[in-house]
C-alpha cells in the first residue's frame, strides 16, 4: 500500500478529470471547485446509492428538493443569523484571513511572519448574503442556505398532509450549500459550495433513544457494506458536552481517515424538537402532528443524518488510491473504487483497430449501453490502455481480439486481480452484474 498524500489525489484529479480548481484560467476562486467528466459521475453515483439507501431501501422516507433562497426569517429561527459564526482576525501587514481559534495570535503571522499584527477578534457571519429584487437594502437581504436541513423542517407539514406519512418517518434531501469560509484547505473537504445529503428522521418524543442508534448503524453499514470503505478506516467520533449543540441529546460523527487525518464525514444527530419548536414560534404557524391513532398531539423528535457528498467524494478517492508494484520498476496508479460507484463501469478495448476488430467492439460497447457506464479505446497498446482505465477505477475491461471474430468470445479483465478470463459474448452482461454482486474490496 502506497502512502496516499492530498498532492497526489489533486493531481490524479486535474490530470484524468475528476475535479478543477473553479476559474482556473483567471486564477481561481478559492473556495470553488469544478467537477470534471469523470469527478461529476463519481458525485452523481454516490448521490444515487445513498438515495437509493435511503429511499428506495428504508421504509417511510421520502424526498424533498427545496429551495437554496429561502425566507429570511427561517435562519433567525435555526439560529444562523446570530449564531452561526466564527471569530475572524486579520493581518495588517498582509491582510491574510484567519479564524482566530485556528492560530497563535501571538505569534508571527503564518503567511508573511510579521509579529503583532493582527487585528483584534470580530465574529464573522459563515452565512453569503445577497439581495432579492431590485432594491438592494437591509429589507431585501436573504442567504444562502448554508444547510439542508431547514428546507426539511420548514416543509414538514406540507410533507405530511400530502403523502400520508406517519412518525416515524423520514424526509431527505440531497443539495447544495454554502459556507463563507475563512480558510478553506484540504481540496474540496472544506470548500465555500458544498453538497449535502440529508435525512431528518421525525419520532415521537422518547423514541429518539431507539432510533439514535438505529441510525448510527445503518450509516455505518451504508459506507461499508454499499459503497465498499474501508471498514478500518471509519471510526465513531462522540461529541463531549463542549462540542454538543445546547439542545441537542447526543451526537455522533462518523469520521474517514482522509490523507490529512481523521475527519468528520457524516453527523448523527439526536435533535430533539428544537427545530420544529422554533419555526413553530417564528412563523406563528403550528408545527405539531396529531397521532390519527391515539390522537395525541405532540411536535415529533428528530434523528438527523448528515453526510456531506462532496466529502464523500473525497473519502472515495483517497480509500480508493493505491499504487501498486506490479514488476521490477513497473508501477500502477489504480483507484479500487467499488463497481457500484466507479465513473466507468466497462470499457471495451479492440486489441487492434484493423480486421474488422474495431468494428465490433464499437457495436459491443453500444450494446452495452444500456446496462453500464461504458467506456471506448481504440488507441495506445492493450496494457497501456488498461492501465489508463486502471488510474481512473475501471472496474471491468473488455477485449475484443482475433478470436473474438471466430467464436465471440472476449476477454474479460478485472481491475483488482488483473486476472482475465474467457467470456462468450452472451454471457458477458450478466457476468458483470454478479462480479459486481460479489465484489469484495482488496
Ligand atoms: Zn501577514
Amino acid at each position: 500500500m502506497a502512502e496516499v498524500t492530498m498532492d497526489k489525489i489533486v493531481s490524479l484529479c486535474k490530470r484524468r478529470g475528476f475535479i478543477f480548481q473553479s476559474s482556473e484560467i483567471y486564477g481561481g476562486l478559492n473556495g470553488a471547485y469544478d467537477y470534471g467528466p469523470l469527478g461529476v459521475q463519481l458525485k452523481n453515483n454516490i448521490r444515487d446509492a445513498w438515495w437509493k439507501e435511503m429511499i428506495q431501501l428504508h421504509d417511510n422516507i421520502v424526498g424533498l428538493d427545496a429551495s437554496i433562497l429561502m425566507h429570511p426569517r427561517v435562519w433567525e429561527a435555526s439560529g444562523h443569523v446570530s449564531n452561526f459564526t466564527d471569530p475572524m482576525v486579520d493581518c495588517k501587514q498582509c491582510k491574510s484571513r484567519f479564524r482566530a481559534d485556528q492560530i497563535d495570535l501571538n505569534a508571527p503571522c503564518p503567511v508573511c511572519g510579521n509579529k503583532g499584527t493582527f487585528t483584534a477578534p470580530r465574529n464573522f457571519n459563515l452565512m453569503f448574503a445577497t439581495h432579492i429584487g431590485a432594491d438592494v437594502d437591509a429589507a431585501s437581504t436573504i442567504y444562502l442556505r448554508p444547510e439542508t436541513a431547514q428546507g426539511i423542517y420548514v416543509d414538514f407539514k406540507n410533507v405530511v398532509s400530502s403523502s400520508r406519512v406517519k412518525v416515524p418517518f423520514g424526509i431527505a434531501q440531497v443539495g447544495k450549500s454554502f459556507r463563507n469560509e475563512i480558510t478553506t484547505k484540504n481540496f474540496i473537504f472544506r470548500s465555500c459550495e458544498f453538497e449535502q445529503m440529508e435525512m431528518q428522521w421525525f419520532c415521537k418524543p422518547g423514541t429518539d433513544e431507539q432510533w439514535f442508534p438505529y441510525w448510527r448503524e445503518q450509516r455505518m453499514n451504508f459506507y461499508v457494506n454499499r459503497i465498499g470503505i474501508h471498514p478500518e478506516h471509519l471510526r465513531w467520533h462522540q461529541h463531549g458536552p463542549d462540542e454538543l449543540a445546547f439542545y441537542a441529546k447526543d451526537a455522533f460523527d462518523i469520521q474517514f481517515l482522509f490523507p490529512m487525518g481523521w475527519q468528520e464525514l457524516e453527523g448523527v444527530h439526536s435533535r430533539t424538537d428544537y427545530d420544529l419548536t422554533q419555526h413553530q414560534k417564528f412563523s406563528g404557524k403550528d408545527m405539531t402532528y396529531l397521532d390519527p391513532e391515539t390522537n395525541e398531539k405532540y411536535i415529533p423528535y428528530v434523528v438527523e443524518t448528515s453526510a456531506g457528498l462532496t466529502r464523500n467524494v473525497l473519502m472515495a478517492l483517497s480509500d480508493a488510491y493505491d499504487e501498486e508494484v506490479v514488476a521490477e520498476g513497473d508501477i500502477r496508479t489504480v483507484l479500487h473504487f467499488h463497481p457500484s460507484i466507479a465513473p466507468v463501469t466497462v470499457a471495451v478495448l479492440p486489441l487492434v483497430k484493423k480486421d474488422g476488430l474495431a468494428e465490433y467492439a464499437s457495436k459491443l460497447e453500444h450494446e452495452l449501453r444500456d446496462d453500464f457506464a461504458t467506456y471506448y479505446d481504440q488507441s495506445g497498446a492493450i496494457g497501456r490502455r488498461y492501465r489508463r482505465q486502471d488510474e481512473i477505477g475501471t472496474p471491468y475491461c473488455v477485449t475484443v481480439d482475433y478470436d473474438t471474430m471466430n467464436d465471440n468470445t472476449v476477454t474479460l479483465r478485472f481491475r483488482d486481480s488483473m486476472e482475465q478470463v474467457r467470456v462468450p459474448v452472451s454471457e458477458l452482461v450478466a457476468t458483470i452484474k454478479k462480479a459486481t454482486k460479489d465484489y469484495k474490496r482488496v
